[in-house]
């Protein structure tokens, strides 16, 4: 017999979006109960964000003892530190101490949400209707009915057709796993998640190649952003083959060899080790009933307004489900917002900036508008820019000679800023203080005056402002 579960919201998917809209019903005293097939947390802390982090992290650790005993047998000791043998990796143990961290935020997750009076459900949810699904539980069918459902499904990894997955051909999921360090990696996309790990198993010793169909890496960064990336890959004698079209994948001897026709229409061949794809990702929107939601679509995503409702009374749809950015921290806003509301309360996803990074060496901040995208939109700009070369802190943690800067963007005639970009190593980390400015519609002077701790990299912040200004310190203007 099928058993019959009623609340007041229902959540589907247990992934940054669904779960902070689950914790915060919960908190807001709404019956809540949330349905996750896999473990809770979702892409981003079980194969997303956070493994990818602990990976990128322990490769630089990685890259860093090379470098000393390198400088070692060279003779001269980089920080007087020296190793005398070369560092050893146990790609098993780092692998696990990843799922470690994953398996620690995890229990987190499901405690929070315990704590705040949810019920998790473990099971695939099916809807045969808006607001009814059944779930295959371990003990049994369970159906559920509510009376406003919150879809977070997300996303998954997009597949190519003519080069499907197999042991050799991997996608994201499995490169966070690997036993071992592939001699030779090919990435196939040399977007955020490509060049993220393809430069950490570079860290590891790899050797990496990227096939890369435009003719840049990074297209919604400009060209200035991306190049301390692209010194970085060469210098590390990583090749990127632009403007190159991956077609098939035949086996030599138990390896993978990667065909593509290159920029001038050539068929070539790239014998690899490992084959990773990363091409984009695809919202969640089959095999779980949609099509008996009556919800409207926008292309491939859920369409909603700016509340997140979709087109059936209280369905709501979160997160990689309903579009661009496919980021985190955009699917927990949405999600802690529409708790707020199906609660009563007043709020609208409005958001000046979705900030957005990249953890690639060096690290990539984008916030609000660059200078080209702003003058696009007939606005007249002017520009700060401020090096990590010429900041004490960053030269103390060897991090100034990346050629790494803040951008400050603004208005010419009011001084507002629209956006501030960054690239250098630890950027990632100035992205709160970026958002806040433009959140709170600050303008240069707003910047330039709030006093910066020194020595610290956000000093590049204010400096780059004084820059726009016509004033930096430490730079001649
Ligand atoms: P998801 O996290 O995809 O969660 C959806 C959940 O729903 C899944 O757990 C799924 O099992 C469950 N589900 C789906 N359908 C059903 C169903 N019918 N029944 C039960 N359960 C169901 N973003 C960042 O902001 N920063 C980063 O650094 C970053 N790095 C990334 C690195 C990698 C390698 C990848 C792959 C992604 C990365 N992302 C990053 C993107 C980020 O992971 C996603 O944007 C985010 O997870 C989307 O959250 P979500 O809640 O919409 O969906």
């Amino acid at each position: 017999m099928t058993a019959e579960k009623k609340c007041k919201v229902l959540v589907v998917g247990a992934g940054p979006g669904g779960y902070v809209a689950a914790i915060r019903a919960g908190q807001l005293g709404l019956d809540t109960l949330i349905v996750e097939s896999d473990r809770t947390g979702g892409t981003c802390l079980i194969r997303g964000c956070i493994p990818s982090k602990a990976l990128i992290h322990a490769a630089s650790r990685y890259e860093e003892l090379c470098a000393h005993f390198n400088e070692k047998e060279s003779g001269s000791g980089k920080l007087g530190i020296s190793l005398s043998a070369k560092p050893e990796l146990d790609m098993n143990q780092t692998i696990a101490w990843k799922d470690e961290v994953v398996d620690k935020l995890n229990g987190g997750v499901e405690g929070l949400l315990k704590k705040a009076g949810v019920n998790i459900v473990k099971g695939w949810a099916n809807f045969y209707d808006a607001k009814t699904c059944t779930v295959d539980t371990a003990e049994g069918p369970l159906t559920i009915k509510a009376e406003h459902v919150i879809l977070a499904n997300g996303s998954s990894v997009i597949e190519l057709p003519n080069i499907p997955f197999s042991d050799n051909v991997i996608s994201s999921t499995e490169a966070l796993q690997l036993d071992a360090v592939p001699e030779h990696l090919v990435v196939i996309g040399a977007g955020y998640i490509g060049l993220e790990l393809g430069i950490a198993y570079r860290k590891l010793g790899a050797k990496v190649t990227f096939v890369e169909g435009l003719d840049r890496i990074l297209p919604i960064y400009d060209k200035e952003m991306t190049r301390p990336i692209e010194t970085w890959l060469k210098k590390h004698k990583t090749d990127v083959i632009y403007k190159a079209r991956a077609t098939s994948v035949s086996d030599a001897d138990g390896k993978p060899v990667l065909t593509y026709t290159d920029k001038n229409g050539d068929e070539q061949h790239l014998q690899a080790d490992k084959i990773l794809v990363t091409v984009g990702r695809r919202p969640n929107t089959q095999g779980w009933g949609l099509e008996n939601m009556c919800v409207d679509m926008n292309g491939p995503f859920i369409k909603v307004n700016d509340q997140n409702r979709t087109a059936m009374k209280n369905v709501w749809a979160i997160g990689d489900l309903v579009g661009e950015p496919m980021l985190a921290h955009k699917a927990s806003a949405q999600g802690e917002m529409v708790a707020e509301i199906i609660a009563g309360h007043r709020r609208s996803f409005d958001p000046v900036v979705i900030p957005a990074v990249c953890f690639t060496e060096p690290e990539i901040v984008g916030v609000g508008l660059t200078p080209d995208e702003a003058k696009a939109q007939g606005i007249d700009v002017i520009v700060g820019k401020f090096p990590f070369a010429a900041i004490g802190k960053a030269l103390t943690m060897e991090a100034g000679g990346d050629g790494g800067f803040v951008r400050v963007t603004a208005r010419k005639d009011n001084q507002v800023i629209l956006g501030i970009h960054a690239v250098g190593a630890h950027a990632a980390e100035l992205s709160g203080e970026f958002a806040l400015a433009l959140e709170m519609g600050a303008c240069l002077e707003d910047l330039a005056h709030t006093i910066h701790v020194h020595p610290t990299l956000s000093e590049a912040t204010m400096e780059a402002s004084l820059a726009a200004l016509g004033k930096a310190i430490h730079i001649s203007n």
